[in-house]
């Protein structure tokens, strides 16, 4: 067989095993009521919680910010491309985070292959949940580090696994708050069991910054614990704080690593200053306006509500992140499709993204409980239909 021969059989095989991927567009900007593919729908698949990618606080700090630096950063961080604005981000980060110190990335795929591989070396080890973001797997794998996992959640394993192990150094890592599943880590649990052995722990909270604790400081806090406790904290920036990015939240040790030895951060070209202008803005509104957040968790407790009653299951734990399991590939995708022509957007996610297939289901705080209502409804009468 020749090269695109293989190629063109690889592609067939995903087609028939029902998971192949494919665009869509969007033809106006992230909301709740979204143009699909040019038709009008209720979106309940953004990751953009608290409905500020398109705030017009954020729009105008935006094109303050193009106004002020232009578009492109010309250069990486270490190189030119550093600017005063990135500097502001990153410090107000650190008094909102507590932490001592922040470092911005270009993307949190980024931000995670950089800190598993800069802050372990040959014959650590690294200790990961299961179901951790595909990033989190990767940088890993691409660290000089062995890598090992734990079954989801499960701290007795972890504590098992732990106490025979042999490295000296090694990292704990989780998601704060796991992307499809929505449940949100035993972190307490983790962090005494990593602490028993002196291991670093490492947190992705790309679900539950913004989302989580008394003034959506995220997952940590929300869990009573902070920079004691947890070595590098990351969050994204496009999704509860709507625009693009993230950041690492750490000592001064452990962000003057990533500087030096992150090759992710350090041969990229820095993001535009007028995203880290428009996050500035984001997060002031985070810390004023209250609530955005108090509305989102009114939703999901609203719409958990509803589907237990109408027989739904959903998620474990009330996070924005809302899955209702599947039997099989087909039926996952065969809702999402009837959903779609009673113009409500929910995503099917297939293995291997997910274990099991589920609909994916995110609540924002800008849903009305109208488009709630009008989702369930349509939700369980197509389940019902399809004898799931
Ligand atoms: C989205 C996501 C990332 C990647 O962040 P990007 O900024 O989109 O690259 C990393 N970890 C988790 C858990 C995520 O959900």
């Amino acid at each position: 067989m020749d090269a695109l021969a293989r190629l063109g059989a690889r592609l067939a095989e995903q087609q028939t095993k029902g998971l192949y991927r494919r665009h869509r567009m969007v033809g106006g900007p992230q909301q709740v009521r979204l143009q699909m593919d040019g038709r009008q729908m209720v979106s309940f698949c953004s990751n953009d919680y608290l409905g500020l990618a398109n705030h017009p606080d954020v729009k105008a700090a935006f094109i303050r910010g193009v106004q002020q630096y232009g578009v492109g950063s010309g250069a990486a961080h270490l190189i030119a491309g550093h600017s005063r604005v990135h500097q502001q981000l990153e410090e107000e980060l650190a008094e909102f985070t507590g932490y001592e110190r922040i470092l911005l990335f270009s993307t949190g795929y980024m931000a995670n292959i950089g800190v598993l591989s800069a802050l372990t070396e040959r014959h650590d080890v690294i200790y990961q949940d299961k179901l951790n973001h595909a990033s989190l797997l990767d940088g890993g794998l691409q660290s000089r580090a062995k890598m090992k996992r734990y079954p989801h959640a499960d701290v007795e394993s972890l504590r098992y696994q732990l106490k025979n192990e042999m490295a000296v150094h090694g990292l704990v890592v989780t998601d704060g708050v796991f992307s499809m599943e929505g449940d949100i880590a035993p972190l307490p649990d983790i962090v005494s069991i990593a602490s028993d052995r002196g291991y670093m722990v490492v947190v992705d909270d790309a679900h539950g910054f913004g989302v989580l604790g008394a003034r959506g400081q995220g997952s940590v806090d929300a869990a009573g614990l902070n920079k004691a406790h947890i070595s590098a904290y990351m969050a994204t920036l496009g999704k509860a704080m709507g625009t693009f990015g993230a950041f690492v939240a750490g000592s001064q040790a452990v962000i003057e690593s990533l500087i030096q030895f992150a090759r992710s951060y350090v041969y990229t070209t820095a993001p535009p200053p007028a995203i880290a202008e428009a996050t500035r803005t984001s997060l002031q509104i985070l810390r004023q306006d209250e609530q955005r957040r108090l509305r989102l968790h009114d939703n999901v407790g609203y719409f958990r509500s509803v589907a237990a009653e109408l027989g739904v299951d959903t998620g474990r734990f009330a996070t924005a992140i809302q899955p209702v399991r599947m039997p099989d590939v087909e039926s996952a995708i065969g809702v999402q499709r009837i959903m779609e022509r009673r113009g409500y957007l929910i995503m099917a996610i297939r293995p291997p993204t997910t274990p099991q297939p589920c609909l994916r289901i995110t609540l924002c705080s800008e849903h009305a409980h109208n488009d709630i209502d009008g989702m369930l409804d349509v939700l369980t009468t197509t389940l019902k239909s399809m004898g799931v």
